[in-house]
This record gives structure tokens, sequence and C-alpha cells, in this order.
């Protein structure tokens, strides 16, 4: 009899990976504790998969040899607990496709930037002319492009919760971008277990692999000094010369490997910014790493259009700019996004708090924000955190309201920033909707 596989999730993930996993000869049942969305029901529908949603049928999932979890789902939910009881092994998506790829895999985790990252990687290899494939957490699964179409190469975008399901997988170049606290509630509140999983991302790679991390980041800093990562280390930053690797001297991004060096002006970055001068160096080390011609990464460094929902320009509206970073859903994204403006800011805020710690905000509030918009259902903490600091901090409860308010407050050559520090379901549905309905309420002013 077929060895069976079962599929906890069926979202983007999950039904990739019944399509390898059936490809691939397995016995497949693919359950969901919730209901699934209507798009994914029909495919499982249309390819004749066995599923059940609404719940999970324990003795059917009892039977499986391997189980692959969504990253949705935490490891404290009691199907997880009990599978880890019986000794069933339990992987991520990236795990299980990971098996049946010959393509050499670029990894990218961080805390903030792992899109943008991702993307921009993407677009030079893609432009490079490398037969490559975009997923982890971004469009189409990894595993079903494994299945349909496997490429050379895999940009993927690694997420925390991939990375806790990954034990056998290697990436050729791990890529860590930062760590701050984020997600803490499916770590026990423990930083040290978010920074451990971020970390997983190193693991099994051999002295011919690579690993580009920030050499700015305290937090990474820290860890490397406690571990051996048997790879080549190329850090990046701005606090020193990191060669071989990247740095920022005298306005040059420089990228030097096997002494080789490539240098472009930080100002021909499309994307402005000091987080996005890492995302660049990042890209950029990784580029050359796979020996892509220099002149082809400076005209990417230098076209790429940015992410939707991070530090996106919307319009000039009476001379007074609207930005869309809605993405930002944690103060560390918020604190680069402040960091980038060049003109006083009308600031938008709130959401659904994650414990956050506004105070590391505060010097750059006080030295750009003029006004505050609060749009959340809950605004208390942002109150007790800059009342003190900034004369106007108003309530609004919808984001036709709070884009109008900001425009009242702004004024020629002032920017109108939506960096909301928060996630978005308290008021959206996700981060994207609120970005939308952003964009549609800048348009109609
Ligand atoms: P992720 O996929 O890790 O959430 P994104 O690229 O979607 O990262 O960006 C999320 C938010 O973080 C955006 O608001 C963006 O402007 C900001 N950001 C992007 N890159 C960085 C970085 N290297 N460090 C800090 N913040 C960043």
């Amino acid at each position: 009899m077929a060895e069976k596989i079962v599929i906890l999730g069926a979202g983007e993930s999950g039904v990739g990976s019944a399509i390898l996993a059936r490809k691939q000869g397995f016995s497949v049942l693919v359950s969901d504790a919730g209901k699934i969305k209507p798009a994914y029901r029909q495919a499982l529908l249309d390819m004749g998969f066995d599923f059940e949603e609404g719940g999970h049928s324990e003795s059917r999932i009892l039977e499986a040899q391997t189980v692959i979890k969504s990253p949705g789902i935490p490891e404290k939910a009691p199907m997880i607990k009990l599978l880890h009881e019986k000794g069933i092994p339990v992987i991520s998506e990236l795990e299980f496709g990971f098996r049946y790829s010959r393509a050499k895999h670029i990894c990218i985790t961080g805390s903030n930037g792992k899109t943008t990252t991702t993307l921009l990687t993407y677009h030079i290899l893609q432009k490079a002319g490398l037969n490559v494939g975009l997923a982890g957490n971004i469009g189409q699964s990894y595993a079903r492009q494994v299945a349909e179409q496997d490429f050379d190469y895999y940009v993927l975008e690694v997420s925390s919760f991939q990375l806790d399901g990954m034990y056998d997988f290697r990436a050729d170049i791990a890529i860590l971008m930062n760590i701050t606290p984020d997600h803490l509630d499916r770590y026990e509140y423990q930083f040290q277990n978010y920074v451990d999983s971020k970390f997983r991302i190193t693991r099994n790679l051999r002295p011919e692999d690579s690993f580009i991390f920030c050499g700015d980041d305290p937090v990474i800093r820290e860890e490397m000094a406690k571990r051996q990562i048997p790879a080549q280390l190329l850090p990046f930053g701005f606090d020193q010369v990191y060669n071989p690797g990247a740095w920022v001297e005298n306005d040059e991004v420089n990228i030097v490997i096997h002494n080789n060096p490539f240098n472009m002006s930080l100002f021909d970055l499309s994307m402005q910014g000091k987080h996005n001068a890492y995302n660049s160096m990042a890209s950029g080390i990784a580029s050359r790493v796979l020996d892509i011609r220099k002149d082809s990464i400076r005209e990417c460094l230098t076209d790429f259009q940015g992410v939707e929902h991070r530090l996106e320009s919307v319009i000039k509206v009476h001379g007074i700019e609207f930005i869309n970073d809605s993405k930002a859903t944690n103060v560390n994204s918020t604190w680069y996004a402040l960091e980038s403006m060049k003109s006083k800011v009308v600031w938008i805020l709130g959401g659904t708090d994650k414990g956050n710690d506004y105070s590391v905000l505060h010097p750059l509030v006080r030295e750009k924000v003029k006004s505050i918009v609060c749009l959340g259902k809950d605004n208390t903490k942002i109150h007790e955190s800059f009342d003190d600091l900034i004369d106007i901090v108003v309530d609004t409860t919808s984001m036709e309201e709070a884009v109008r308010t900001a425009y009242y407050l702004a004024t020629e050559g002032d920017i109108v920033l939506l960096s909301p520090c928060c996630a978005s379901f308290d008021l959206f549905e996700n981060y994207e909707d609120r970005g939308r309905q952003f964009k549609n309420a800048v348009r109609n002013l």
C-alpha cells in the first residue's frame, strides 16, 4: 500500500503539497480545521483529492507516515501536539518540496524586508536569463512548482513558521535580513526561541554555500559570536567595511567577493531609504555569488519598481505626498519608514497591537512628525506613547476619515504616511485591504 501523507491546511501551500505528494505516489488526505477558500476547494474537487474541512478526523490523520503542516497552524494546536506525542513527523511544505527538487535555492528570511529582497533578487536572476522560480510566502507554492515545472533556481521567501518545519532542507545561499521582536505569541513569548527559529535558515549549510546576513544587526551579531556556521560568511551593512560582503562608504555601495569589487552610488538605487539599501546589498551579494554580470545587477538595482504597500508613493494632492506603507505591521518597519522621510509627516497608525514598545520611535517622531492620526479600535497605547510629544493626536474610525483628517492637517510639502506599526485585523481584512482602502480614499480626495 502507498505511504500516506496528510496535509493540514488547504491553502496555497497545502494544495501545492497535495499535488506534489500525489505525483510522488503517496496516498493523500487534505484536512482543514476551518473553511477552505472556494478557489482551493474547487481545485481539490477538480483534481479528485480526498479532503475534509471544518474539523480533523483524528483516526485518519494518525494513519499518516508524514504530515505536512501549513505555516499558519501553530505548534500549540491540539492536532499538532497529538502528532508529536505519537511520533509522527510534521514537516513544512518547503521541507517536503526540497526532497524532490534539484534546483539551487536562495532563501531569504528576517523580521522585515523578506518580500522586498525576495522580489528584487528574483528580478535580478530573471533578467540575467536564469531559469528561476519565485516561491515561499509569495505567489504560487513551491511544492506545486517542483511538481509541475522544476526550475534550476528558486528564490524563496521563508517565514519562521516554515523554518520551524525544516530539517534536511539546505539553502545554497541563505539570507538573514534582521531579527527584531515579532510573532512572539507563537514562540512562548521567548525572544530566543524566535531567534533560534530564524537561524534555522543556516541549517545544513556547507563550506561551498553562502550565508549573507546583516552585520549591523545587534541580535545577529551576538548570535554569530555563539555559532560556528560552516559556510562562506558574507555580511552587509553601514557600520563597518564588510569585506568580503557589502558596505556603504561615502554614499557608495560596495560589494566585494573574492577580491572582485562592484560599486555604485547609493543614490542610484531605485528603492530609497536605509532599509532598502540593506535589501539591495543582500540581493546584490547573492547575485554576485551566482556570478551575475555587474552591469546587469546595476541595471536591476536601478530599475526595480518596489513592492505594493511597502513605502509605496501613491500620488501628490496639492503638493502633499501620500505614501502607503500598510505592510509596516511592527515598530521596526515603521522606524525605517520614518527614518527615510524627507519632509514633515502626518502619520496614520494603529490597529491590532502585537505588544509594541513605541519608545524606540520617539526620537524620529520628535524630529519628523507634525501630527498623528490614530486608526484602530483601541488607540489608548498610542495616546499614552505620543500625547506628550505631539500636539495633535486624533482618533478616527475608518480609512476614509483617517485620510481626510490627515489631508486637513497637512500643508503643501508635507507627507501623509500610512505606516501603522500594527496588524490590520481590527478594521480590515488584511494589510492589502488596508493599503487598497488608503489608496482609494486618497484618490477620492
Ligand atoms: P516582510 O516580507 O519581511 O514582511 P516586506 O518587504 O514586506 O518584509 O516589508 C515589510 C515592511 O518592512 C514594509 O513596511 C517595509 O517598508 C519595511 N522594510 C522593508 N525592508 C526592511 C528592512 N530591511 N528592515 C526594516 N524594515 C524593512
